[in-house]
């Protein structure tokens, strides 16, 4: 009951249901099982588009790690359905606190995250009862988010342009051309479906602030390719100015945004630089240190993760509850435990 109540507090789920919580027998030790349900009407979402589809069937129960209680593995028990998508035919659900098929829940892949910034992964591993390979996946987890999301700020002005003139043009009779073009704009251009790549290409041709906000933020793109953080740094100032200069507002909040954190951006780049340079011995002390931290890295992918999550700065998935703060007594603590 209390551990129910200590759930929906720190991770509500909106469309299921903490039905029970029972202490289990798993790999050995005692374990929290959590069993979750759908709520009633609660509609699955078909991994393949993320819209709402029927479910007609059940999988067999699946098993996703939470955040440790007391010491205690918590494990989500879930019974995935299988939706019959329209878009995308038969698929498996998609469930808010967990990606694909990973093992691990979200919030745990971050929290262990968070740890590995502070301990090694092997130190990490070891505290939690976890393996390294879960500890890698976590970080992983968090770098390849952050660097999907890292222009998540120009998503947002791009919809707030087009929602805007939308609105306008409705109010002054023209023709609804930016009617359902909100994903086509948003999304990337590799990730669209081919109806709306053709929505696109009609936008595309019309003189519009949604149009010429796409535009910019494609260009943003072209930033990311970018090695040496000098000329990375060139092309954002660039970029910053054509955008203050195109007087679209969202989008100059951006431009304002993006020029005042423009060294945690660039620090990106001294990342992605040192990692591509591969020249291990001469980094820095601070990237001799995270390669120290998650020794045992057996390849390069490794490495590259290791210095994306601590040079990198990326931007990090939203909690509703920080899993991650700790006391400072704790941490010490910890290193204390795994001293030697
Ligand atoms: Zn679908």
């Amino acid at each position: 009951m209390l551990i129910k109540t200590i759930l929906n507090k720190v991770h509500k789920l909106k469309s299921f249901v903490y039905q029970d919580v029972k202490l289990g027998l798993y790999q050995g030790s005692e374990v929290f099982n959590v069993i979750v349900v759908p709520r009633k009407n609660g509609h699955a979402i078909c991994s393949g588009c993320q819209q709402p589809a029927p479910g007609y069937d059940r999988l067999a129960k699946r098993r996703f790690e939470f955040v440790p209680l007391w010491g205690i593995r918590v494990f989500l028990l879930y019974k995935m359905r299988k939706v019959e998508c329209k878009t995308c035919g038969v698929k498996v659900e998609q469930v808010p606190w967990a990606e694909g098929k990973k093992e691990l829940t979200k919030v745990y892949m971050q929290f262990l995250a968070n740890w590995a910034r502070k301990l090694s992964w092997k130190e990490v591993a070891r505290t939690f009862n976890t393996s390294w390979e879960k500890v890698f996946h976590a970080v992983e987890y968090v770098v390849e988010w952050g660097k999907k999301h890292r222009s998540l700020d120009n998503i947002k002005a791009i919809d707030e342009v087009r929602a805007t003139e939308h609105k306008q043009l409705q109010a002054d009779g023209y023709e609804p051309v930016l009617k359902k073009t909100r994903w086509c704009l948003l999304k990337r251009k590799e990730n669209l479906t081919e109806k709306e790549e053709i929505k696109l290409n009609t936008v595309l041709q019309y003189n519009l602030k949604s149009v010429r906000a796409y535009l910019l933020r494609e260009e943003f793109q072209v930033f990311w390719d970018y090695i040496s953080p000098h000329w990375a740094g060139k092309y954002l100032d660039r970029w910053c100015t054509r955008v203050i200069r195109s007087k679209i507002e969202p989008m100059k909040k951006v431009a304002k945004t993006v020029r005042r954190h423009k060294p945690l951006i660039l620090n990106w780049f001294k990342a992605k630089k040192a990692y591509s340079s591969g020249i291990v011995e001469s980094l820095s002390t601070k990237i001799k240190l995270t390669t120290r931290k998650s020794y045992g890295f057996r390849t390069y992918r490794c490495a590259e993760i290791a210095l994306y999550h601590a040079l990198g700065k990326l931007p990090e998935p939203e909690m509703t509850h920080r899993f991650g703060l700790y006391s400072w007594s704790m941490l010490a603590m910890a290193n204390y435990i795994h001293q030697g």
